[in-house]
């Protein structure tokens, strides 16, 4: 039985987040019937959970500008970065912050009523010196709630048509020219499918750090998007790069924001030896990402770990003052006491790595479309499709993502994915594009056995060997042989996940039933990231090998691309090329 439930939009976005509602509303603006899907309600999105500030070099209150901001991205991302699209999204970043503040974002502020800005990793001044840059702005420590608030009530203005506790299940591809003509969606309140049909649909499903056992992400970011894409045949790009962020609460995971340091705290071992001195001269605690957890990671490993067990470290920011920390950090605070029962103004706070964030992604150009390899081009448009986001891989966080780059990945890519959709669909005939015959089978395959198995494996098991096996094989450190055995570990999963079933058959609200759905996505993109992993024989941004410790630019300069049909890898070349400056040339990575 087909899917009779169909709904027609100009454009879907399928995602609530930052990028999503920046995307959603370049396009509601321009008059297009505009529909956006997403599992909970837009205020809800993971980009809520955003607290350091985004990245724009207003010069506020250091000197800046954007070759400053482009060199250090291209430097954090270890030279693996399309060096196109970083001075695409450094070049931008004053404009979208700045119109951020008009539609009412409710920065922080200088005394002279400027948005007050903060320093943060790797930021620096002057192509890479010892001065620190102060980039990013900031609302508090709660900027992107404060985001996501304000583009949610411009998108209400603008007329953007929201599904919210809708769940997109599949892309539907015209086999004709493979062209993206919609997706299938289950709303989980009446349990009921529909085919929502479109001239374009970007993805903005956001990360998918529930792969790890324990991560900073919300537990909706499974990584629709990417199973989406791969099921359908579109390649994922750069999975290995998957980033640690040094400060995840001990026991917890949930994020502290390397704000904190950036306000003036530090990590201490536990002989009270502000250890980052040793390992990044220069910028100390505001290294990096990847070289502040390995370090963190070292120090634990070689016994100077702090706690009975010896296993994580300490994050100091009492010298900071209650004045800074209730007016700067007050989340953080409220974090500290509520998950790590100290209180930051009289105690440090107990701090590992946290698996935080998916460099890689769909691949994409700088303007949002799709790329594939097809005939002699490694980056063929795909037409119909688009992706904006943490799903996205543009590639500006190559190898390692610089902390607050992400919120500005969202608003300059999702406005350019949108200005991108209203450019394509003027030079389209108007009319939709006739849905092919067996649009939505293959969901209603996937729905219908899960709807019949009356016995095999549980979701939550399956799951949960998922989450372990990626946090033992895939970490900050990883070895030859627990990647090998790692990847057989996610092909057996994989095949125990084709045999799930659910107890629960009922249609009204079925959260069994979305987890199962869940699984499915999370399996390709951690069978994705643990294969890509093992292939890359190369240690650069956050991965590192034990077995190849150094970068090695004359065999592993490439993006890979990961297929789910046969598990296969193929590479295509990084853009060593800006778009108006010279090349920003590989270097030996210090901090
Ligand atoms: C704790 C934390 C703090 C952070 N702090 C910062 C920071 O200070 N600065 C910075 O730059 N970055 C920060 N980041 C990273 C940044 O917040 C994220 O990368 C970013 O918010 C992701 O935004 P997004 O729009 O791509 O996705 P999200 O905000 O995650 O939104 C995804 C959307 O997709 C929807 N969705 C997913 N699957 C489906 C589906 N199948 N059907 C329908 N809808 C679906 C969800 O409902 C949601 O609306 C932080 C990350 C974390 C985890």
């Amino acid at each position: 039985m087909a899917i009779s439930n169909i709904k027609r939009f100009d454009a879907i976005v399928v995602g609530a987040g930052g990028a999503g509602m920046r995307a959603s509303l370049e396009l509601a603006r321009a008059g297009l019937k505009t529909a956006v899907l997403t599992k909970v309600f837009p205020t809800r999105s993971h980009t809520v959970a955003a607290q350091g500030g985004i990245a724009a070099p207003l010069a506020n209150s250091t000197e800046d500008n954007w070759h400053w901001h482009m060199y250090d991205t291209v430097k954090g991302s270890d030279y693996l970065g399309d060096q196109d699209a970083i001075e695409y999204m450094c070049r931008r970043a004053i404009e979208v912050v700045v119109e951020l503040e008009h539609m009412g974002m409710p920065f922080d502020r200088l005394d002279n009523g400027k948005i007050y800005q903060r320093p943060f990793g790797g930021h620096t001044q002057n192509y890479g010196s010892a001065k620190m840059a102060m980039r990013s702005c900031a609302a508090a420590d709660r900027t992107g709630h404060a985001m996501l608030h304000t583009l949610y009530q411009q998108n209400v203005r603008a007329n953007t048509q929201f599904f919210v506790e809708w769940m997109a299940l599949d892309l539907i591809r015209d086999p004709q020219d493979g062209a993206v003509v919609g997706v299938t969606a289950l709303e989980m309140e009446t349990g009921e499918l529909f085919i929502l049909q479109a001239k374009a649909t970007i993805l903005a499903t956001g990360g998918s750090g529930r792969i790890f056992y324990a991560s900073t992400n919300a537990f909706i970011n499974t990584g629709d998007g990417l199973g989406m894409a791969a099921r359908s045949g579109i390649p994922l790009e750069d999975m290995e790069f998957y980033q640690f962020h040094p400060t995840g609460v001990y026991g917890a995971g949930v994020l502290i924001t390397e704000g904190v340091r950036g306000e003036g705290g530090y990590l201490l071992n536990k002989n009270g030896e502000r250890f980052m001195e040793r390992y990044a001269p220069n910028a100390k605690d505001l290294a990096s990402r990847d070289v502040v957890s390995r370090a963190m990671t070292t120090e634990i490993k070689e016994g100077r770990g702090c706690g009975e067990h010896a296993d994580h470290v300490l994050l100091k920011l009492d010298h900071l003052g209650p004045e800074v920390i209730n007016h700067r950090l007050p989340g953080i605070r409220e974090i500290a006491i509520k998950f790590a029962n100290v209180d930051p103004i009289r105690e440090p706070i107990p701090v590992v790595p946290t698996v935080h964030y998916q460099m890689g992604g769909v691949p994409t150009n700088y303007m949002g479309q799709v790329v594939v390899p097809e005939g002699n081009s490694m980056e063929a448009i795909l037409p119909g499709v688009y992706a904006a986001g943490e799903v996205a891989c543009v590639s500006v966080h190559g190898a390692n993502r610089l902390g607050t780059n992400s919120l500005l990945d969202l608003v300059v890519f999702g406005k350019a994915s949108g200005e991108q959709v209203i450019k394509d669909l003027r030079s389209m005939p108007s009319p939709h594009r006739s849905l092919p015959k067996d649009a939505g089978e293959a969901t209603m395959a996937r729905l219908n056995r899960l709807n019949t198995a009356t016995s095999g494996e549980r979701v939550v098991d399956v799951l949960t060997d998922l989450r372990r096996s990626m946090q033992a094989h895939c970490g900050v450190f990883r070895f030859p042989d627990d990647l090998i055995r790692g990847v057989e570990k996610m092909k057996e999963i994989e095949e125990r996940s084709k045999r799930t079933f659910i107890a629960d058959k009922s249609k009204v609200y079925n959260t069994a039933r979305v987890e199962a759905l869940e699984l499915e996505n999370l399996v390709d993109t951690a069978l994705a990231t643990i294969v890509s992993a093992e292939a890359r024989k190369e240690s650069r941004g956050a991965q590192a090998r034990a077995d190849h410790p150094d970068r090695d630019d004359k065999n592993w300069m490439k993006h890979t691309l990961w297929y789910k049909e046969g598990n296969r890898l193929a590479y295509k070349p990084v853009h060593q090329k800006p778009i108006s400056v010279q090349t920003m040339e590989p270097k030996v990575r210090t901090y």
